[in-house]
């Protein structure tokens, strides 16, 4: 019988959740017509909450971690794809309903795939991940209403996490002037280094405000939600657009109507999970094109997968800058 080592969540009688590096069976592998043998894989905001059972996250037990991954094929019955590819996949259910990344093996859907861009490595996927790859699906949002260089800063929030410095760095390269918020003054030398032309601190916009304020940003990406995306929405520009695609502060929105019927203001709602997969190709072909590597790799702490349940308080609290890679096996 052949096995591999994961990371398993289980739930006891009394509803109390554990989580075990051990070995699965192939057999207990979900359907699929690929396998992968998964080289990286990283940690996302959701993967912390399903490893600190925080937030139902994990639908289906056991269930094995890891929202991404990154790998070789080993065995595949789908079209297009063969053994010896190398491939991505990025949510679809994995880690939630169906058995994810945090393991030396993953069986899923060919279709959940998308090929491993040429400009980078297995490892660089992942310091992208679920995060970088929806900052993409961000910007993208915003330049599909209209955004473009001339429409004034873009404001970041949450900037020095996975989703904002991803955000920062491709929104800088593509040519956008980049006001980034964070509660980290300590990090503004990092954020200006990742293209930020402007940092400011986040408590101007976690508390309630005016329905309208000072219109002070062209357009936003909002990964925190509540307050903050109230205030971000009054501080827009007449006509600009905000994508919305976080709540690190809250899944609550106590705002009104009034940037939208007063300033036109657009709220453009942002998934990862299920974009389908056209939009999941032009998210890394961007990726590809725009985000700078080194920068991308001076973001990117690498570390043993064993270490994930060490790291996913950490990401809960809102205490790590950048992107984690984790290596498998
Ligand atoms: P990170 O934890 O890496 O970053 C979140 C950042 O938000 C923190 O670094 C911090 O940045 C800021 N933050 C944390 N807590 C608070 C708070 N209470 N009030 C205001 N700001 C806060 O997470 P990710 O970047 O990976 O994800 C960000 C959000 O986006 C999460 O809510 C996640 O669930 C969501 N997400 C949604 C996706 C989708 O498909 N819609 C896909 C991926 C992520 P700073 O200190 O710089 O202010």
């Amino acid at each position: 019988m052949s096995t591999f080592e994961a990371f398993v969540l289980t739930k006891d009688d009394g509803g109390e959740q554990h989580l075990d590096w051990t070995s699965v069976a192939d057999s207990d592998l979900m359907d699929g017509d690929v396998t992968v043998e998964v080289s990286h894989s990283t940690l996302n905001y959701k993967d912390g909450l399903a490893l600190a059972g925080a937030s139902p996250v994990v639908r289906r037990w056991p269930m094995i971690p890891g929202i991404d991954f990154a790998g070789t094929v080993s065995s595949s019955a789908h079209d297009g794809i063969a053994p010896g590819d190398e491939v991505v996949l990025n949510g679809w259910g994995a880690g939630e309903t169906h058995l994810g990344g945090y393991a030396e093996r993953a069986r899923v859907p060919g279709g959940w795939l998308v090929p491993l861009p040429e400009a980078f490595t297995p490892a660089q996927a992942m310091a992208i991940g679920t995060a970088g790859y929806t900052a993409a699906l961000c910007v993208l949002a915003l330049e599909r209403h209209g955004v473009a260089p001339d429409a004034g800063p873009v404001l970041v929030t949450g900037a020095t996490g996975g989703v904002g410095s991803v955000a920062v760095a491709l929104l800088a390269a593509a040519g956008y002037e980049v006001l980034a918020s964070t509660g980290k003054a300590d990090e503004a030398a990092y954020l200006r280094d990742l293209g930020a032309a402007g940092v400011l601190d986040r408590a101007e916009l976690s508390e309630k405000g005016r329905p309208l304020g000072k219109e002070r940003w062209g357009a936003a990406v909002d990964a925190v939600g509540s307050h903050t995306l109230a205030n971000v929405l009054a501080g827009t520009r007449y006509g600009g657009t905000v994508a919305a695609c976080g709540l690190a502060q809250g899944m609550d929105l106590p705002a009104s109507v009034a940037p939208f019927i007063l300033r036109g203001v657009t709220l453009a709602g942002v998934d990862s999970v299920m974009a389908p997969t056209p939009a999941r190709v032009e998210a890394w072909d961007r990726l590809a094109q725009d985000l700078p590597v080194a920068t991308l790799d001076a973001i990117t702490d690498t570390r043993a997968l064993t270490d994930a349940p060490d790291l996913a308080g950490d990401i809960l609290a809102g205490n790590l800058r950048g992107r984690v890679v984790f290596t498998v096996g």
